[in-house]
């Protein structure tokens, strides 16, 4: 029988799109065996204030940064939607369109899995796809029962599982680290200090010719 196709999703603000970002992905294609790794911009995220870059520029810098990255593309879906981007509808959404047998992996920083039981209909989430969290240095699992009762009956550790079925498992995943984030970048271009090894270098150009976050 085929092999079932497997299908990341990295969704985020990417204000800016950074190397953290980026060297992930292309460690989790790997690591997962992932056919293709779609990173989703957000528009307006439901959880955090709207970035104060416009979503055509935050687009057009993950577009810059993953254009000589085989296997990764921009899907910039929740973007053309001028509401609230729930990821729940977006899988929905990639559902209708992909059939029911792909696996989905949505793919999340253990700062966003901290918080998953107040998303928008998020019990539904694992019906529609497998949630691969990524351990982030800065941010623990929190002491959660609702969180640890779905750790115990979904958490998988071998990421072969996951082309098993196209939905329901939780794999905990440990990356090489890159201590970069969006918010240190964005403070470090406003007092005009380097971020050159930090960001892509096109995603760089961008930022400079477009005067963004001064
Ligand atoms: P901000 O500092 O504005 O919160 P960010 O750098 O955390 O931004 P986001 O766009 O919010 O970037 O993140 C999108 C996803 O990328 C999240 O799941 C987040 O956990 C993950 N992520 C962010 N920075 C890194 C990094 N350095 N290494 C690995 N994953 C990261």
């Amino acid at each position: 029988m085929a092999k079932r196709a497997l299908i990341g999703l990295f969704g985020g603000t990417f204000d800016p799109v950074h190397i953290g970002h980026v060297q992930s992905a292309r460690e989790l294609k790997q690591l997962l065996q992932l056919d293709e790794l779609r990173l989703l911009p957000c528009h307006r995220p439901p959880h955090r204030a709207t970035p104060g870059v416009s979503s055509d520029a935050r687009l057009a810098m993950v577009e810059l940064a993953v254009a000589d990255e085989p296997g990764l593309s921009v899907d910039g879906r929740e973007l053309s939607r001028d509401a609230i981007s729930y990821t729940v509808d977006t899988l929905s959404e990639l559902r209708s369109e992909l059939g029911d047998q792909p696996a989905l992996c949505l793919i999340m920083g253990t700062d966003a899995f901290a918080g998953l039981t107040q998303w928008h209909r998020w019990s539904a989430l694992l019906a529609m796809a497998h949630i691969i969290v990524m351990a982030r240095p800065d941010s623990v699992m929190p002491n959660d029962e609702e969180l640890a009762a779905l750790l115990a009956e979904r958490r998988i550790n071998n990421p072969d599982l996951l082309s098993d079925q196209p939905a329901g498992h939780i794999l905990l995943v440990s990356l090489t680290a890159y201590p970069v984030s969006a918010t240190s970048i964005r403070r470090l271009i406003a007092k005009g200090d380097s971020v050159e090894s930090q960001l892509a270098p096109a995603v760089l150009d961008y930022i400079e010719q477009h005067q963004l976050y001064r």
